[in-house]
């Protein structure tokens, strides 16, 4: 407590802290605190949520009301009506022993002229989102020229959502001698802007550095195809039985079809996107904050300002289009110095994205694995075996006891165990039986195909020349398809396949090539008798030349040189010159019908 008196708080605010049980001032509290119990400095603070911004310009501004008086003093803009009723909580919070201080929140979706009931008692704090505020200052329910400070939180949401022009105009509204705190996650070039042209040689305070992510934020991905990406999300909040996470999706019909599959799949969960009436947002938000729902799956528009501690997870389900929103997703969990993950599941065409997003928020995403079911069902039992244990409620079982225990005296312990994890988790045992493998890792694959052909390239292999190619409408499918058909023996290691025009030359494991060509005879293709050539390997042709002591192709050689003694007879060939009168000599030789030894 001592701390936060250093900073200069006092008196009824210091006790309301204590009561909210902050013993020490967190970073930006230390920071901002005592410049805003200061006279006339703006101020621009770059802070995610969670790191006690509220209590920063919160604690400071109570101080400062003046309950002599009865008009506004201070004016709060916040993008959200969530956000605006989170924070107008916070201040009741913390001026619980200042009851004189009057707070309203000013917000669209409700009934204005409650609001301007409310308002016209005299408010010292208004906190409001920009367009209702514009709505009532036009109808003259509330008059800024008084106020003495101006917060504009989440500056960079307000300005996302589209309210520049309303803040304008707010701004211009407002007493030139006022102070202006701008707080925000990120500072895009609008803030800045907003900085520039209302903020008179603001201080500038940093905690993380702009647009960093947490620390307190570990940042995950699953690379998977698009089309296993349900199924992913499944198994990972399956895999987590602790988990209470904030599912991103870029669109409403994405984040109501999700939480409709979710529910189906038995997860407590429900959607939060811009289709829902007040009404409606309000009973999710309810729900969820009161932990009856598990996970909540949400539109980046509908969750802006969104305010719940405690998350343990924020899943993107798809990554959002720009590096600052996945900055606010994440900046969901990982608060009040708690530790959170953020998920990205991605395909494989999206990395370069992931890279992007990683040089912006310095930080690393680590590749995880999909849980497979094993891993699963392993992390519900544990879960589900811990809450066993710490269970409660044993001293009110005494009456009942007798019959349980009658009951179940058949039993051994082991048997009992095995009955009570069965009726528990009999269905996602059997669905998590047989579970595919969804994980698509590029450099695993390509590391598995060089281990692949790493062991081909220690296989022995015959070549043969088959008296058919691609004129013949021949493909390396079907030749495989014909060497496993018509070879006596099964699953044979095939290497090379080379088809050319009119013949065709591959390669097959050594220890089945001497049936080959017995197991190809009387075979046809499209009518076309097959004729199947080996050709020596070059262990074998040199072991025929050593033992004949001739050269590799002498007939070859015979025919050639009779073709150049008569060629130069003729005067038609130069002394040196080879190959045949019209050859290329440059043109690669093709393996023809009858070098193929065909008809
Ligand atoms: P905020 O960033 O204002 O949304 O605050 C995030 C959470 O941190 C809220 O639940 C606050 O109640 C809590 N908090 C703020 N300041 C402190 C502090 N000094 N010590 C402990 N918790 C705090």
């Amino acid at each position: 407590m001592e701390k936060f008196q250093e900073l200069g708080l006092n008196g009824e605010i210091l006790k309301g802290v204590a009561d909210l049980g902050f013993v020490t001032p967190s970073p930006v509290q230390e920071k901002a605190i005592p410049v805003i119990l200061g006279e006339q400095n703006d101020l621009v603070v770059l802070a995610q949520t969670g790191t006690g911004k509220t209590a920063a310009f919160g604690l400071p501004l109570l101080q400062k009301i003046d309950t002599e008086r009865n008009d506004t003093q201070v004016l709060i803009l916040s993008p959200t009506r969530e956000l605006c009723m989170q924070i107008g909580n916070d201040l009741r919070n913390y001026a619980k022993y200042r009851p004189d201080i009057r707070v309203a929140c000013v917000y669209g979706g409700t009934d204005i002229r409650k609001q301007i009931r409310e308002v016209k008692q005299g408010i010292h704090i208004i906190v409001a989102t920009p367009g209702r505020l514009v709505d009532m200052i036009n109808r003259k329910a509330i008059h800024i020229e008084t106020v003495f400070a101006v917060v504009l939180d989440e500056a960079d949401e307000m300005l996302n959502m589209g309210f520049q022009e309303d803040l304008d105009f707010i701004l211009s509204n407002t007493p030139k001698e006022k102070n202006t705190y701008l707080f925000s996650a990120t500072m895009p070039k609008e803030v800045e802007r907003i900085a520039k042209n209302y903020l008179i040689e603001p201080q500038e305070i940093a905690v993380g550095k702009k647009n960093q992510g947490a620390d307190t934020v570990s940042h995950h991905y699953y690379m998977v195809r698009a089309k296993d990406c349900y199924e992913t999300l499944r198994r990972v909040i399956d895999c987590a039985p602790d988990m209470y996470a904030i599912i991103f999706t870029r669109t409403k019909n994405d984040a109501s079809e999700i939480a409709k599959h979710l529910q189906r799949d038995g997860i407590d969960c429900d959607a939060l996107h811009g289709d829902l009436s007040q009404a409606q947002r309000d009973n999710v938000m309810t729900a969820f904050r009161a932990k009856r729902l598990k996970v909540l799956v949400a539109t980046d528009v509908a969750a802006r300002g969104l305010d719940v501690d405690c998350l343990t997870h924020v899943i993107n389900y798809n990554l959002p289009e720009d590096v600052e929103s996945y900055t606010h997703r994440s900046g969901r969990t990982g608060r009040a110095g708690k530790e959170g993950i953020s998920i990205a599941i991605i395909h494989s065409k999206e990395k370069g994205k992931l890279r992007r997003i990683e040089k912006i928020i310095k930080k690393t995403f680590e590749y995880k694995s999909v849980p497979q079911g094993e891993e699963i069902c392993r992390a519900q039992l544990a879960f589900w075996a811990d809450k066993i244990i710490a269970s409660e409620y044993q001293d009110n079982l005494a009456l009942y006891e007798q019959e349980v225990y009658d009951k179940f005296a058949a039993y051994s312990k082991e048997e009992l165990i095995q009955h009570l994890v069965s009726y528990e988790f009999g269905r996602l045992l059997k669905k998590y039986k047989n579970t595919e493998d969804l994980n698509v890792v590029e450099e695993e694959k390509k590391g598995k195909n060089k281990k692949a052909k790493e062991e081909k390239a220690t296989i022995a292999y015959s070549t043969f020349i088959l008296n058919i190619g691609r004129q013949d409408g021949l493909t390396p499918k079907e030749l495989m398809g014909m060497i496993n058909k018509y070879s006596r023996h099964k699953g044979v290691e095939i290497g090379d396949i080379r088809i050319f025009n009119t013949d065709t030359k591959f390669e097959v494991e050594e220890q089945v090539a001497s049936d080959m060509a017995i197991d190809f005879k009387k075979v046809l293709y499209k009518g076309i008798p097959l004729e199947l050539k080996a050709i020596p390997t070059r262990k074998e042709g040199r072991r025929r030349r050593e033992e004949h002591g001739k050269e590799r192709f002498p007939a070859k050689r015979e025919r050639r040189e009779k073709r150049s003694r008569k060629d130069r007879r003729a005067g038609e060939l130069p002394e040196k010159r080879r190959g045949r009168p019209g050859s290329n000599p440059k043109k690669p030789r093709n393996f023809n019908r009858s070098s193929a030894g065909g008809k």
